[in-house]
């Protein structure tokens, strides 16, 4: 088996503005695993938020390939590298080779339900820019949000789609002092779900109220050692093979979440239709589930997946 790592530069069809920056292009690691004549391929999206640049996973994952060229499996890989971006193309890539020499043939659901993801605009802007998703098809609106005009803007979108499902996402923006009455407001207003209101270090502070909407980890939630100190401050928690390190550790911390009362979410990065084929075996079992990544590429890969109607189709 041979493996081999290359960058990669997928243009956005517009600027994403969250939270902590504004991204114009998805920049991925992709790997690719060859042998008995069948090649399989996984890619990450590496994030500055947890230390990860396309360099330092390329430096993680070449010494490795020497590991997989004398039998490294996916068991094996798991104590190898951390939870992150380099182990969930290592991992993928291997999960996709398995499954090609197996001669498998796809079994999972045709469909799957998505959100689509609003960027932080103006109250007006967001407000339009709902009313074109929901004229679209949508059903369910994810607003990136930050510590700004967060009831104008909500507000601004309930009264623009007044039967929209709405997740507000704060990417770590919020601080404790003003949460309990913002979980107050939002819940006046009819959100489903409030996603990492706080920096993941003041996780404590979500186990000293009674949370009027559910909240739902994603910074502070990568694997299953994250679990314990999750318990009893969130709800939800959204699962990204980017963070789990891959498919293999994304399905076991489903299981062992699900086995502790948590609902799952699942998420993406800034990625192509490759990495949503990737995380496709967990759709079913998750209660909200973000997939739109690839719609924010100017181009996705060849054999996309298709997106409409609130809906994200295999093929
Ligand atoms: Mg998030």
């Amino acid at each position: 088996m041979q493996a081999r790592c290359f960058a990669e530069r997928w243009p956005l069809r517009t600027a994403f503005a969250i939270s902590r920056d504004v991204r114009t292009e998805a920049q991925l690691v992709v790997v690719e695993v060859r042998g008995e004549g069948v090649v399989g391929i996984g890619e990450c999206t590496p994030y500055a938020r947890y230390g990860e640049s396309v360099a330092s996973v390329m430096q993680q994952l070449r010494p490795l390939f020497a590991e997989v060229a004398a039998g490294l499996d996916r068991t094996l890989l798991q104590s190898r590298l951390p939870a992150g971006a380099a182990r969930n193309a290592l991992d993928c890539a291997l999960a996709d080779w398995e499954f090609k020499c197996r001669g498998a043939v796809f079994t999972g659901p045709e469909s799957l339900p998505s959100m689509q993801t609003l960027v932080i605009d103006d109250p007006a802007a967001m407000a339009v820019a709902a009313r074109n998703a929901i004229a679209q098809g949508a059903d369910t609106l994810k607003l990136k949000l930050d510590d700004q005009q967060v009831y104008q803007r909500v507000a601004a979108v309930r009264a623009a789609v007044p039967a929209a499902q709405l997740v507000i996402d704060a990417n770590e923006a919020w601080r404790a002092d003003t949460l309990v009455d913002r979980c107050s407001q939002l819940e006046e207003l009819g959100v489903a779900m409030l996603e990492q209101p706080l920096p993941a270090g003041d996780d404590e502070f979500l186990g000293t109220f009674p949370h009027p909407l559910p909240i739902c980890a994603d910074e502070s939630c990568h694997s299953r050692e994250d679990l314990p100190h999750l318990l009893g401050r969130y709800e939800i928690l959204n699962i990204k093979l980017d963070k789990t390190g891959g498919i293999t550790e994304a399905r076991a911390l489903a299981e062992e979440a699900e086995a502790q009362g948590f609902q799952l979410m699942l998420g993406c990065m800034l990625c192509t239709s490759r990495a949503i084929r990737a995380a496709w075996p967990l759709g079913e079992r998750a209660c909200f589930l973000d997939l739109d990544g690839p719609t924010w590429l100017a181009k996705d890969v060849e054999f996309p997946l298709r997106f409409g109607a609130g809906r994200v189709y295999w093929s």
